[in-house]
């Protein structure tokens, strides 16, 4: 299959199954939308959204987190896990508004990228979710069902954003970044995965990508005989 008919078969079924997929991480502003990205890290949204409610009510705004001992913003968000890093770059990057952006989340990557605690991806996450600008931000999980779906070679998420950009139209990179993570998470099980099963892999992920997978291109039988496990 072309690639142009493959990226349209694959944006179309994405659309079919999440026309509107909302922000998962519960947020008011550029700022509160700031502090759940950097809390998200290595932890799930729905474990974010029960520990801001907390945060929030001590501190809403730069100004005010950036009063705030790191001491107390660690014990607050210790259930989104490395509550020490996370809680110095929070006071940090609050700081570091106030002192250097009037107290306001910049509009611009570069200046995000040079907040504590915020890389690329946490930058474009905002860009994309609190202003509306055209990023697609990658994580492993769309780094990883891109190479599956044949759309980058995979070689370093950094590659794979490119590759995205490349495929898709930019006024749709905001809501395909969320109909991906959306797509993964409804159809990319832990276990019990089946390529044949999956609206996507199951005419998109070629032989010889599903052998480099193990098992994932044997289905079930090829689970029961030793396939290797997913890592999703
Ligand atoms: S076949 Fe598996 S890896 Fe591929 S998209 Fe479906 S569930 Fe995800």
């Amino acid at each position: 299959m072309l690639r142009a008919a493959k990226v349209q078969r694959i944006h179309a079924i994405l659309d079919e199954h999440f026309p509107a997929p909302p922000i998962p991480l519960a947020h008011d502003d550029a700022f509160t939308l700031l502090v759940a990205v950097v809390l998200s890290a290595q932890c799930t949204d729905a474990r974010v959204n029960q520990v801001t409610p907390q945060l929030f009510a001590l501190a809403r705004t730069p100004a005010a987190l950036a009063r705030l001992p790191v001491a107390t913003v660690q014990a607050v968000v210790r259930p989104c896990g490395l509550a020490p890093q996370k809680a110095k770059a929070l006071v940090g990057l609050a700081q570091q508004l106030a002192a250097e952006h009037g107290g306001v989340v910049p509009r611009d990557l570069a200046a995000l990228e040079r907040l504590p605690g915020v890389g690329h991806k946490t930058a474009s996450v905002v860009l994309a979710q609190a202003f509306g600008v055209p990023t697609f931000p990658v994580d492993t999980h769309i780094h990883r069902l891109a190479w599956r779906w044949g759309l980058s070679s995979g070689r370093s998420v950094e590659q794979t954003e490119r590759d995205l950009q490349r495929c898709f139209p930019r006024e749709h990179w905001n809501r395909l970044h969320l109909q991906f993570i959306y797509f993964g998470r409804a159809f990319c099980p832990a276990r019990g995965h089946c390529v044949a099963e999956c609206p996507v892999c199951s005419w998109a992920m070629s032989q010889a990508r599903q052998r480099v997978e193990g098992g994932i291109g044997k289905g079930r039988a090829g689970r029961r005989s030793g396939g290797r496990a997913r890592q999703e």
